[in-house]
């Protein structure tokens, strides 16, 4: 049976892949940053937070249509692009309303920046774990300063570093998200190397990649247009993949991975560093029957 919550959402709405089956929550709209050259998903919004009294008429509404459904959902994503920047007072009568309204609720999950993470305190990180906000989804994208620079991230790589230590820390699961071949060819070493070192310090509990590709209209797109940035092939872009995971030491022995965004060029996953070898296995058997000079084509679904 098809089930269509009653909410009228802003749309676009996005969410991270593993969020398929959440219950979807708009506590703010658009991305406070709004500003990453290769990004498009907010740029029709306008960011702002939401009013406590709309998101809680959110859930009143929700809490009923599922409650008659008798299919509760185990897990609730807030939404838009970086909901923890919303202010304390907000964030905090969410969940719990959340959790009075869904008692079964497993997990809340969120977006989040570095800024975000950085700008509250521990105290109050520890409070909304506390809540069951507990998985954060960060996109690092690159651990190098020259590649967040030029796309214009918002942080540096120390401040990445600092931010997912301390939110984990807190009690929060960290979910990090790098990008294959974000630098172009100048950064590509760069990026590999100090992505592969961020990795390892802060040894998130679940670690993606998504493949870049330069989105029409965005100021990504214009430098490649203009020769300021060179895009890898596909075979440079496997080669990137596997030389991250081959040179990051992680600290943790399970460590989610998962690199099957459509983006992705080939499906793939396991547990870190247990299946290291498997998965370098694969990915050397992807390039060596990927020609030189092909580039990955835009995924339909994107
Ligand atoms: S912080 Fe995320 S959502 Fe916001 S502009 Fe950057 S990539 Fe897009």
């Amino acid at each position: 049976m098809f089930f269509s919550p009653p909410i009228d959402y802003e749309t676009p709405v996005f969410r991270p892949p593993s969020e398929g089956e959440s219950l979807l929550i708009q506590v703010t709209i658009g991305c406070s940053n709004n500003k990453c050259t290769y990004c498009d998903m907010y740029r029709s919004k306008k960011y702002r937070v939401r009013a406590i009294s709309d998101i809680l008429l959110d859930l009143k509404n929700l809490a009923d249509y599922y409650r008659s459904t008798g299919r509760i959902p185990d897990k609730i994503f807030l939404c838009d692009g970086d909901a923890l920047g919303a202010p304390m007072e907000i964030l905090e009568e969410t969940l719990v309303h959340i959790n009075f309204l869904f008692p079964e609720i497993r997990r809340i999950g969120i977006y989040a920046t570095a800024e975000n993470i950085l700008r509250k305190s521990e105290e109050q990180l520890k409070l909304l774990a506390s809540k069951k906000l507990n998985i954060a989804y960060l996109g690092l994208e690159s651990g190098d300063e020259n590649v967040l620079h030029m796309i214009v991230k918002g942080n540096t790589a120390s401040e990445m570093l600092e931010a997912s230590l301390k939110i984990k820390n807190c009690g929060f699961k960290l979910s990090t998200i790098a990008m294959l071949g974000v630098g172009g060819q100048k950064y590509s070493k760069q990026h590999v190397l100090n992505t592969a070192k961020i990795l390892g310090e802060t040894s998130p509990q679940f670690f993606s990649f998504l493949t870049t590709f330069a989105v029409p209209g965005t100021p990504y797109h214009k430098m490649i247009e203009r020769g300021l940035i060179s895009p890898l092939t596909s075979k440079e872009l496997l080669q990137e993949m596997h030389d991250i995971i081959e040179l990051a030491e992680f600290k943790s022995n399970s460590i989610i991975f998962r690199a099957n965004h459509v983006s992705n060029l080939y499906p793939l996953g396991g547990i870190l560093p247990r299946d290291k070898e498997t998965i370098l296995k694969s990915i050397k058997s992807w390039i060596e029957q990927t020609p030189t000079g092909v580039y990955p084509k835009v995924p339909l679904q994107m």
